[in-house]
């Protein structure tokens, strides 16, 4: 399955109680890049600046580390990603590797919440990349590139209200996941 929603939605907290849950590895695009530059490899050379900016990494650096690591063992059984695709084109990449090896997603979940709560979020959270001006990038490139996957998802994707406790919101995706047609 795949999470989805703007920057500050909490996806990285959801996908990590989701992926305990379900048992499923929780792949994050971002915290892949940031353990990239964190050990200063050539790859986190290159996304350094693009982190930092709050733009999108190129597609074919994103979807190369992306279909590696989907390569491995431990996503036979399923996984969550969390801030991948984030838009159309890494979704049409996504899908062809799926069919590849027979698999295709089962859910798209969306976690919602508005534009206030998730700066105060964001801006709380103190990352390197969260100051202001790069919180506004972030969310310009959400609302242009990656909002069009709710669309493009629309016949698996789940709504969750994202607004909450932690574990309330786990438990509202839980469910929705159970209760879908
Ligand atoms: P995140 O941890 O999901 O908030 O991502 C942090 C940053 O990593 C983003 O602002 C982008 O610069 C980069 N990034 C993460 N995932 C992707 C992706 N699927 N495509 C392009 N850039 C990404």
């Amino acid at each position: 399955m795949v999470l989805v929603g703007p920057p500050g939605a909490g996806k990285g907290t959801q996908a990590d109680a989701l992926s305990a849950r379900l048992d499923i590895p929780h792949i994050s695009t971002g915290e892949l890049f940031r353990a990239h530059i964190g050990a200063a490899t050539e790859l986190g050379r290159k996304v350094k600046k693009y982190l930092d900016e709050g733009h999108l990494v190129p597609d074919e650096i994103t979807n190369q580390m992306l279909v590696e690591r989907l390569d491995d063992a431990d996503t036979v059984d399923g996984f969550l990603l969390d801030g991948f695709p984030r838009n159309v084109g890494q979704a049409d990449v996504l899908s062809k590797v799926l069919a590849e090896s027979d698999k295709k997603l089962d859910a798209v979940v969306q976690l919602q919440v508005d534009d206030e709560v998730v700066v105060g979020r964001l801006l709380a959270r103190g990352r390197a990349d969260d100051n202001e001006d790069v919180i506004r990038n972030r969310q310009r490139v959400y609302r242009a590139e990656t909002a069009p996957l709710l669309d493009y998802y629309r016949d698996i994707l789940v709504t969750v209200d994202g607004v909450g406790e932690v574990d309330e919101i786990t438990n509202r995706v839980l469910s929705a996941l159970r209760d879908r047609t």
